[in-house]
């Protein structure tokens, strides 16, 4: 069987947005690149998260066409591909409804930097892309490569990371991007943390922004500090 490794990590990060609650019933999907051969494994449209498994993970490559898997794909996955095609630094996608975070999305209103987390995870606004429809079928991933390339970012954010992380899509949900699914899963985690947080806070009053001196402090201390080397 091909790619077992990215099989497994792509079947447990598929798991985690399952036990973290950022899915209902079959919604949800999880894929990674393997940067040799540019093949992506993706999670098997509509079927329910306790019947999964690393085997039945489909794996396609860039065009979409099936090279090992007996189910089909996500019906999200040329969506996937389409960011995997341009952005060669992206080696994996989450793409949830998490209620929280798609509060957000849902009226089109980025997540501004209010929590020091917030700071410390992603050191930017979380942005809204532009409504997609569903036909044609690169809509999603169009809308999405717009607010993932963009170049005005913050300069501290800038040094550590090459792509936007966290995108909302406008009346739809959110997509996270990192340079594996492990990785773009702790953000879809984080960001519905950070979301739930915001709208606690926005409903009982109006919390104040966090300076961006203070947003760099937080980011660098995060990423040059933090953890165990
Ligand atoms: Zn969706």
């Amino acid at each position: 069987m091909l790619l077992e490794g990215l099989r497994r990590e792509v079947y447990e990060m598929n798991m985690e947005l399952f036990r973290n609650r950022l899915v209902v019933m079959t919604s949800g999907n999880v894929s990674g690149r393997d940067f040799e051969t540019n093949y992506v494994v993706i999670k098997p449209s509509g079927v329910k998260y306790e019947d999964l498994s690393p085997e039945k993970m489909v794996v396609v490559d860039l065009e979409g066409r099936i090279i090992e898997g007996d189910l089909k794909p996500s019906v999200d996955t040329l969506s996937h591909l389409v960011v995997y095609r341009e952005r060669k630094d992206i080696g994996g996608i989450v793409h949830t409804h998490s209620p929280y975070a798609t509060a957000f999305a849902l009226l089109g209103k980025p997540i501004p930097v209010y929590l020091t987390s917030h700071a410390d995870y992603f050191g930017e606004e979380i942005p809204v892309a532009r409504y997609a429809s569903p036909f044609p079928l690169e809509d999603v991933g169009k809308a999405l490569l717009e607010v993932l390339n963009k170049e005005d970012r913050p300069s501290w954010v800038k040094k550590h990371s090459s792509f936007v992380p966290v995108v909302l899509l406008k009346n739809h949900g959110v997509f996270t991007f990192g340079k594996n699914p492990t990785e773009a899963l702790k953000y879809a985690v984080m960001v519905e943390e950070i979301a739930k947080t915001c709208y606690f806070a926005l409903t009982l009053g109006v919390p104040e922004r966090l300076p961006s001196e203070e947003i760099s402090k937080w980011y660098e201390r995060f990423h040059e500090v933090y953890g165990q080397k």
